[in-house]
């Protein structure tokens, strides 16, 4: 079953309110996509690509824009999509959206809002085959990993929804009859820029959270992925958002510096490669904006000689080839420590079962790489390191596509390099495709030392069945996310998404309690109602500093 673009002039998902912009001259236009009807198999090569549509005040519009990016299927290169670079008027539409939906949203109870995110979230969990066949179209995962990305942003909604209690202020009668309390209030309206490799989880990442704080957004979804956060926008009106307070724009550079530059935007999330999210750390704290930014990684395994062998060989697998490696949690270095390095032919040897293919067949357990530049530069990066003294356990390259339509996919099948060391391209650069890369040490202390020297800190794991190792390992480690047995660590959206070092920018990561406190700013109430005489020795003015005691 395919899902064709409909172009409407007249249908509106809800009526924007009198206050809001006016929107006579827009073009609505329908998702391609329902509940009901969605992709299912990839296009054909002579099928109409669809326009994805700009969302703004509750409605889906096509852009006026003249500049507009293809989006290619990553299994065919077939064009499936097109979407613009959002105009200037349309930037600032979208933004002063938001920021008159701000002082409305902000008002509604907290009990109201959380009851649209139970709502929010039921209706995601309804659309999530939905979502994940839009996702596998645009940017080739396979289905199930797919769900597995809706299902971590659902369950960052499923966390919102506890807002209630994590909201809670504090409050103390701090002198007789007087209180003070402490709150904590949203900032405004808060922007988000996400990448390509989780089009769903990452905006949700940020949205439920910013939504049930009080917050109004603006999110700028990856150019090449637009299409799930397209749905979660459907699926916001469905669930009782008011317009204006989310609102999808598109687009590359020019749209970034908008967000970034607009006064309006008190706060930016960024999940992203290290270039642009420096840039925006940077450019936006100047601008005393509040940035949080997840930025690139090059994440560890180390395995001890006492590991269960199988256990680790799963996941470690699992772990580095999942997703065509383009996870920023993904296992892109081994670390093999003594005599576990006799262990790469029966690594070897599992990843050759891994099936490279398309994201809509299920006996694929990896898709295609984003685009044909990604695949360019693993391959440059895999001949490069062996020039250097890698050695090619598994090479990937040879790829061959099972139908002739898969001949023009960025695929590359599970690579894995032996004999790596810091100074190679494999070791040194995120690679961010299905390359594992071995590096071979004697001790646990070297192993500690090697990943310590290593500029990124986003996630590290231990094999071993020593509790005590584990617990040396995890005292010394500088990683913000560690994983004992388990090799992509990621906490679940009551804790927070911990990534340090290179991998970080900013002082509050995302989700768990500092997401919150990053979305909200504390403010305290001092009142004071006499209702006892206590005090009453003061009858005169006092001009000294009051000490409240
Ligand atoms: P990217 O940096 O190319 O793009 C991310 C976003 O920034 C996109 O919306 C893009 O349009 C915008 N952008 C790109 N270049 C820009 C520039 N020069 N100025 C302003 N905006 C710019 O990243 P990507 O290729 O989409 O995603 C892959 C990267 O994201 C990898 O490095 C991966 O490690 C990282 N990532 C990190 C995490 C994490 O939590 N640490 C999670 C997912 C992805």
């Amino acid at each position: 079953m395919m899902y064709r673009a409909t172009q409407l002039t007249s249908v509106r998902l809800a009526k924007p309110a009198g206050q809001f912009l006016r929107w006579s001259s827009k073009s609505s236009i329908n998702l391609s996509s329902s509940l009901t009807s969605y992709p299912t198999d990839h296009t054909s090569p002579n099928t109409e690509p669809y326009i994805t549509p700009s969302f703004v005040d509750n409605q889906f519009f096509k852009s006026e824009s003249k500049e507009w990016f293809d989006i290619h299927d990553p299994a065919t290169n077939y064009v499936v999509s097109k979407v613009p670079q959002s105009t200037p008027q349309e930037l600032e539409e979208a933004i002063e959206a938001a920021a008159k939906a701000f002082p409305i949203w902000k008002e509604f109870s907290v009990i109201k809002r959380q009851g649209i995110a139970f709502k929010f979230v039921q209706l995601l969990r309804e659309n999530l085959d939905r979502i994940a066949s839009v996702i596998v179209l645009e940017q080739g995962k396979t289905f199930v990993d797919a769900q597995g990305d809706v299902t971590r942003g659902l369950q960052v909604a499923e966390a919102a929804v506890n807002i209630t209690n994590d909201l809670k202020g504090e409050t103390l009668e701090v002198s007789t009859d007087m209180e003070t309390k402490m709150i904590r209030e949203p900032l405004g309206v808060v922007a988000s820029i996400c990448p390509f490799n989780f089009p769903a989880m990452v905006p949700l990442w940020s949205l439920p959270l910013i939504l049930v704080t009080g917050n109004t957004a603006v999110i700028k979804p990856s150019e090449r992925v637009p299409g799930a956060a397209l749905i979660i926008a459907e699926l916001i009106v469905k669930a009782g958002v008011p317009p204006g307070v989310l609102n999808i724009v598109h687009g590359k550079h020019d749209t970034v510096n908008k967000l970034i530059e607009d006064p309006r935007i008190k706060a930016l999330t960024f999940v992203g490669g290290d270039k642009a999210g420096k840039y925006i750390y940077e450019k936006g704290t100047s601008l005393g904006k509040r940035v949080q930014a997840n930025l690139g990684a090059k994440n560890h395994l180390v395995v001890l000689p006492d590991a269960p062998k199988q256990q680790f060989i799963n996941a470690l697998n699992g772990a580095a080839f999942g997703a065509a490696g383009q996870r920023c949690m993904a296992i892109s270095v081994l670390v093999t420590v003594g005599k576990t390095k006799e262990w790469i032919s029966d690594i070897v040897h599992d990843a050759k079962l891994l099936k490279t293919g398309s994201g809509f067949d299920k006996s694929s357990d990896l898709g295609p790489l984003i685009n044909p530049g990604s695949l360019t530069k693993a391959k440059d990066i895999i001949e490069d390191s062996v020039k250097n003294g890698a050695v090619l356990a598994l090479d990937g390259r040879d790829y061959k596509a099972s139908e002739e339509r898969f001949s023009k996919g960025n695929f590359l099948g599970p690579t894995i390099l032996t004999n790596v060391k810091p100074g190679q391209r494999a070791y040194d650069e995120e690679i961010f495709a299905p390359v594992l890369s071995v590096v071979n040490v004697d001790t646990i202390d070297e192993a500690i030392e090697l990943i310590n020297a290593n500029k990124y800190g986003n996630g590290v794991a231990i094999f071993t069945s020593s509790g005590s190792s584990a617990q040396y390992f995890t005292k010394r480690i500088d990683v913000g996310q560690v994983g004992v047995n388990v090799p992509i660590p990621v906490p679940l959206p009551m804790f927070s998404f911990t990534g340090s070092r290179g991998s970080f920018l900013g002082d509050l990561n995302f989700y768990g309690k500092s997401g919150i406190t990053f979305l909200t700013k504390p403010k305290t109430i001092t009142a004071s109602w006499k209702s006892s005489t206590v005090d009453d020795e003061i009858l005169k003015p006092s001009t000294s500093m009051p000490v409240q005691q």
